[in-house]
């Protein structure tokens, strides 16, 4: 994997360039520990430069017919499809995620979020109303204008492009910025979309750190729109800033989503989807299973078998086809999940399986998918959210006691429900407090649905119409269709 540093600058009005200041930072390759790429990084001033970019591209971008908008999305989704293999392999060298993960589902899955937003942009319409005879009122649908995106490291691609489809249809322009551990794909993706022929400005990225480049974005006058994915943790930073000028604000936020197994479940194909949402993406992941609750009548059989699975992923080199599991993303994000662990076995968890590194691994950030029996409900595993290849199981006796464990918790981003009773799943469907629900399956974050959290997990939604919406503004246009204007006033 051992190869030249790449280098990278920002992307500002359809062009590459340094920083103002010249500075840069290395990214390495947490699968190899070695230097991977040195980035420009972005200051304040290189991001008022980025948002008056941006400003001054909104001022054709929203004026172009919607079908000619549609247009170029549907080209980014065939750019983006055509360089696949080559983006994907740039995603799985900044992320360590499996090459696999990186082409099937975050590259798959944004090709398929542009096409959907590449026709949602002619679908804009606004609404009319006959208030009276006298009185007809349209709404118009406008976007709202310069939309700051903020990413996070685990889905460096997709999470872009949920945000970028949906601001492109919806007439806004972009500034983006990327994780400091991940930009080197979505950059990639910039030098592509200006080839393509996407106009200047109406889409620009600036790589930096969080407290400075993204801080700045966030406070810019010219931003009237922030799309944040990320922690709870900064989230809340991040709308405190948006109320100084009341920009809009939507928030993909952490998430500790539990999986509800029944007894009469179907036990081979919950275990089947259970590995893939404790494990896929290395357990990176907003939605994943944190915390598996199973019915106590087959807690045994149902972990007997999913625990002979769990040994059997193969946790290797990501860039290879076949492996299933890769390395966590940074040094930091390692240590982190380790000391979770940690503490896990120090409330009394049991260790049914990993812990640590792999022993045929020396380096890179390698971390075995682990798993944690006999979980307390009120213990630091079940409660906060890990962010790694852990999962703790938690028996349940009663389906009260399964609502309660499942709400018992600051987040409420997505869950599972594994029943063939048709009556009690829906029962549970809504009695569990998230925005995202499977039933009998589990994973996978479809374009035309809404997705977003409930309670701590966020605000706003994105994908499908609802993600739309919180790019368009609507105004009232009231028209008088009568001859004369009442009177009020007597004299
Ligand atoms: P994070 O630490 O909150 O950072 C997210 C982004 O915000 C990064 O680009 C970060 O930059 C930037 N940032 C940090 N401080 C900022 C500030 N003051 N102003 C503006 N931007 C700032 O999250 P992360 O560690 O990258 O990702 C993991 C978290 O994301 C988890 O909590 C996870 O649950 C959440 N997540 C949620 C969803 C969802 O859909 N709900 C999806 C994926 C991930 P730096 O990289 O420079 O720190
Ligand atoms: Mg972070």
């Amino acid at each position: 994997m051992g190869s030249a540093v790449r280098r990278y600058g920002l992307f500002i009005d359809g062009k590459e360039m340094d920083s103002v200041s010249g500075k840069t930072f290395m990214r390495e390759n947490p699968a190899t520990e070695e230097p991977f790429a040195e980035i420009a990084e972005a200051q304040r001033e290189d991001v008022d430069r980025a948002v008056k970019a941006a400003k001054l591209a909104f001022e054709k971008w929203p004026h172009l017919p919607p079908r000619e908008r549609s247009k170029f999305i549907y080209r980014l989704a065939e750019t983006l499809d055509k360089n696949k293999d080559k983006i994907a392999l740039t995603n799985t060298l900044e992320t360590g995620k499996p090459i696999r993960e990186s082409r099937v589902v975050e590259i798959g899955n944004s090709v398929r979020t542009l096409e959907y937003y590449a026709g949602a942009a002619t679908k804009l319409n606004g609404e009319s109303m006959s208030i009276s005879d006298d009185l007809l009122t349209i709404t118009l649908r406008e976007p709202v204008g310069v939309a700051a995106h903020i990413i996070p490291w685990n889905f460096p691609l997709l999470l872009s492009f949920w945000k970028i489809g949906a601001a492109l249809a919806a007439g806004c322009t972009i500034v983006l910025k990327p994780a400091t551990d991940t930009p080197c794909g979505i950059l990639e993706f910039a030098r592509l979309a200006a080839e393509a022929g996407l106009p200047d400005g109406v889409f620009n990225v600036i790589p930096g750190r969080g407290s400075i480049a993204g801080q700045a974005l966030i406070e810019h006058p010219d931003i009237s729109k922030i799309a944040f994915t990320g922690s709870t943790e900064v989230g809340k930073g991040v709308m405190n800033t948006a109320s100084q000028s009341i920009k809009r604000v939507s928030l993909e936020l952490g998430g500790k989503a539990p999986c509800i197994v029944f007894d009469d479940a179907e036990i081979e194909e919950a275990v089947e989807a259970n590995l893939r949402g404790g494990f896929f993406n290395q357990g990176e992941n907003c939605t994943a299973v944190t915390r598996l609750l199973l019915h106590e009548n087959i807690y045994a059989k149902f972990l007997s078998s999913y625990i002979d699975r769990v040994k059997k992923i193969r946790i290797d080199d990501p860039t290879k086809e076949e492996t299933e599991m890769g390395s966590l993303v940074s040094r930091a994000q390692f240590e982190s999940v380790k000391s979770y662990f940690e503490k896990g076995v120090e409330e009394g968890a049991k260790v049914l399986h990993g812990g640590g590194r792999p022993k045929k691994f020396s380096k890179g950030y390698f971390f075995e998918p682990t798993v944690l029996a006999d979980v307390k409900p009120t213990s630091t595993v079940a409660c906060d959210e890990i962010f790694g290849p852990i999962v703790a199981v938690i028996p349940f006796k009663t389906e009260e006691e399964a609502i309660r464990i499942s709400n018992d918790t600051i987040y409420g981003l997505a869950g599972g429900i594994w029943t063939q009773n048709l009556k009690r799943a829906l029962r549970m469907a809504k009695a569990v407090k998230a925005g995202y629900l499977w039933v009998n399956t589990y994973g996978g974050i479809i374009p035309e649905t809404p997705y977003g959290g409930f309670k701590q997990s966020g605000i706003g939604k994105e994908l499908g119409t609802e993600g739309l919406e919180m790019y368009l503004e609507t105004k009232a246009v009231n028209i008088y269709l009568g001859d004369k204007t009442p009177r009020w006033y007597k004299g």
